[in-house]
């Protein structure tokens, strides 16, 4: 079955309110094994919605509404839909006894009749939270039937409304299951990823996968529709193995698990300790371990070491070696790293130093250093964009190395 989410407002077409509730909506469509072809935002204006949804109801099975069911002119959804259907209106007794406890004096309760007042053959769902009540109204124009769903805009309304009146309706209207497993890799980016897994990509069906870029770095969603959940995680196990043969150096992290929460994990499950020396991250690589809970188990010590005296007072770098060198080096990553494991005896230390600009040469330059029982890498990565896309980069690289070297992808130079 297709569905189509519209939500109207202006306010949502202003920019001035995110909308959450299509997000919301089309995860939940996902989830229950229906497919969402389009969305689309329309003002508070009768005559674009009327289009909207001729249009949605045109090529969708079931079209869902959300805003504009409040009784103030600008609340135009329900008198639209009244209009569009042609089939008269019905008296939720349900919503009018909630108006007449509300208002005592009849201009008030008249004010209020649209809320109330419904298209015929709607099925009322309830609004625990509030007074607009949404509905699911069964369509038929020419050839064409299926469902109109109108709902309130504050999600705080309709959330609640969803998940206990309208998820068993839609799980009514499922023929199948939609299941999926996000897989995260390290240090490859979308393009990389897209190159290497073009044929699964591209050619995909069912299952699908998708690769996108999100703040901690690159990701493909496997998805799989099915009658059974079982058939539908089968499909996405096969998948998997596939992506797996050809990426499986870089895969850092699958499922619902982030990064930090990995590294943290594998720290705790082998009983270890991780400290951080941080130049160009400033401490974004411990705050980003701290992020998953249980770091304190495995978070030792952490050094913001920005300058050319913290390198060498806090880690003891030789000066001579920050002069000859500058503190954005191989050498200088290196020794950072060593004074590190001298101070602090981590069994993962992770050393970060580079330009994040925007003034200089060498912008984006960076070494991530790691130190893992005994065995040391420094990468060096030319980096692009603006000083904290640079900064927030380095610090996905570092957390990615540090997952790599303790599963034993990357080894000594
Ligand atoms: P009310 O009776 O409160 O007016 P309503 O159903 O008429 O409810 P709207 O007036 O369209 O809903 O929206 C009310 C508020 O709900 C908006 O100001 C906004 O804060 C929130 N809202 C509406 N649509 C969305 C959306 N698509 N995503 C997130 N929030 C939304």
């Amino acid at each position: 079955m297709i569905v189509e989410c519209i939500s109207v407002g202006t306010e949502i077409l202003l920019g001035d309110i995110l909308n959450t509730n299509v997000q919301y909506l089309s995860r939940l469509c996902a989830e229950v094994g229906l497919d969402v072809f389009h969305t689309s935002v329309v003002g508070d204006n009768v005559e674009r919605l009327k289009q909207a949804l001729q249009l949605a109801c045109s090529r969708s099975d079931a079209v869902i509404l959300t805003g504009g069911l409040g009784s103030t002119d600008d609340d135009i959804t329900k008198r639209v839909v009244i209009d569009f259907l042609h089939q008269g209106t019905q008296v939720s007794t349900y919503n009018k006894s909630t108006i007449e406890t509300w208002f005592d004096n009849e201009k008030a309760r008249k004010d209020n009749e649209i809320v109330y007042t419904f298209p015929k053959g709607s099925t009322i769902l309830k609004n625990h939270v509030g007074t607009a009540s949404g509905a699911v109204i069964p369509f038929n124009q020419g050839e064409k039937q299926g469902y109109i769903v109108i709902l309130p805009g504050p999600p705080k309304e309709m959330i609640p409304m969803v998940e206990k009146e309208l998820r068993p309706i839609l799980y009514k209207w499922s023929d199948s299951v939609t299941e999926s497993l996000v897989v995260r890799f390290g240090i490859l980016g979308e393009y990389r990823i897209n190159e290497i897994l073009k044929e699964e990509i591209v050619n995909g069906i069912n299952p699908t996968i998708a690769p996108y870029v999100k703040e901690d770095g690159a990701l493909i969603r496997i998805t799989a529709k099915a009658p059974t959940d079982i058939e539908a995680k089968e499909r996405i196990e096969k998948a998997y193995l596939q992506v797996e043969k050809k990426l499986g150096k870089y895969i850092v992290a699958v499922g619902e698990e982030s990064r930090s929460e990995v590294l943290v994990r594998i720290l705790k499950e082998r009983k270890e300790h991780v400290s951080t020396a941080e130049s160009i991250t400033g401490g974004l690589v411990a705050s980003t371990i701290i992020e998953a809970p249980g770091a304190s188990n495995v978070l030792e010590e952490s050094f913001v070491v920005y300058s050319d005296r913290a390198k060498h007072t806090i880690l003891g770098v030789p000066n001579n070696k920050l002069e000859k060198h500058t503190a954005v080096s191989q050498s200088v990553c290196r020794s950072m790293l060593k004074g590190l494991h001298e101070k602090t005896k981590s069994d993962l230390c992770i050393a970060t130093t580079g330009y994040a600009g925007p003034e200089g040469e060498d912008v984006g330059l960076c070494y991530v250093g790691i130190r893992y029982h005994g065995k040391k890498r420094v990468f060096q990565h030319d980096l692009h964009g603006d000083r904290n896309h640079i900064r927030n980069r380095a610090k996905n690289l570092a957390v990615d190395y540090a997952i790599m070297m303790m599963k034993g992808e990357l080894w000594e130079e």
